[in-house]
């Protein structure tokens, strides 16, 4: 019989953070597979543990996850672990989720840190509603593709960014949404020095132009304000009779048609026309 993958997420920042059904589960896999297996020894040495490790990372995944595959159809079972945070988002996973998914193979996920959740819950933005939109792509044209599909998106959203790239990506914002649009900065979560700075896009840029970022960001951006649809009036509705008239309808049939458009009264559309 397979064994299991098990998606195994890791502190973001605070050891505190690791849970006893996570380090329980690393204990029983047969073997870890780590997107930097050094990174994912120091986490084992504080566990107490020693595991056979392999490489999963993101350019190795058809390889890696061949492997990872083989030894799951032969009866081991698999904690995967990435540097921090939960495997799959924004981090090695997803494809080899999909080849087990494929092939039968059981996944649990373990429940765990992510910086996205964590940093969409400090925010202080609607939460009910998001979309997740990680790294942008780093192409200047599929950025501002991807920005441009994003102009009207009313869900609140939530970016990943690395340090060095946060002004770049903050000019972008605004550039996309204007400088008044409300956005929580949120820094070095679950660490020392944990920071959320509820702002907007103009101030934040005019902050880190002159203050170096440093540590790791989620930038969480309130979503546009929903375009308020007006409601049609009668004189509209008489507008649309006239045109619908100089096509060639009979009174009564432009009436019924451009009430039923514009959602108005036939009866009151129709008085109102008789009157003209
Ligand atoms: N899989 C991870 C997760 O579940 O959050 C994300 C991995 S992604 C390669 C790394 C990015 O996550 C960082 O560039 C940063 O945007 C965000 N991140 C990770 N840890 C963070 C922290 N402690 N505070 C703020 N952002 C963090």
């Amino acid at each position: 019989m397979a064994g299991t993958l098990y998606l195994v997420p890791t502190p973001i920042g605070n050891l505190g953070d690791i849970s006893p059904r996570m380090a329980d589960t690393m204990a029983q896999a047969d073997f870890i597979a780590a997107e930097d297996t050094r990174v994912s020894l120091k986490l084992l040495n504080h566990l107490g543990l020693k595991k056979p490790m392999i490489s999963y990372y993101r350019h190795n995944t058809q390889a890696g996850g061949q492997a990872v595959l083989e030894r799951l159809l032969a009866g081991e079972s698999c904690a995967l672990v990435t540097d921090a945070g939960t495997p799959a988002i924004s981090d090695p996973g997803q494809e080899l989720v999909a080849l087990c998914a494929q092939h039968g193979v059981d996944v649990v996920a373990i429940p765990g840190p992510c910086a996205l959740v964590t940093a969409l819950a400090v925010s202080g933005q609607p939460t009910d509603r998001f979309t997740f939109e990680g790294f942008l792509p780093m192409n200047k044209k599929n950025r501002r593709t991807h920005l441009d599909s994003l102009k009207g998106e009313e869900r609140t959203m939530v970016f990943y960014e690395a340090p060095h790239k946060l002004t770049a990506t903050l000019e972008d914002l605004c550039q996309t949404f204007g400088a008044e649009r409300p956005l929580s900065v949120c820094r070095e979560l679950s660490k020392l020095h944990e920071e959320v700075r509820r702002t907007t896009l103009g101030e934040a840029l005019t902050w880190y132009q002159a203050n170096q970022p440093k540590g790791e960001f989620v930038l969480v951006v309130r979503g546009a304000e929903p375009v308020q649809e007006q409601e049609a009036t009668l004189e509209d509705g008489l507008v649309r009779v006239e045109q619908l008239r100089a096509g060639g309808a009979s009174l009564k049939d432009a009436v019924k048609q451009a009430a039923r458009e514009l959602s108005l009264s036939k009866n009151e559309l129709y008085d109102l026309a008789l009157d003209r």
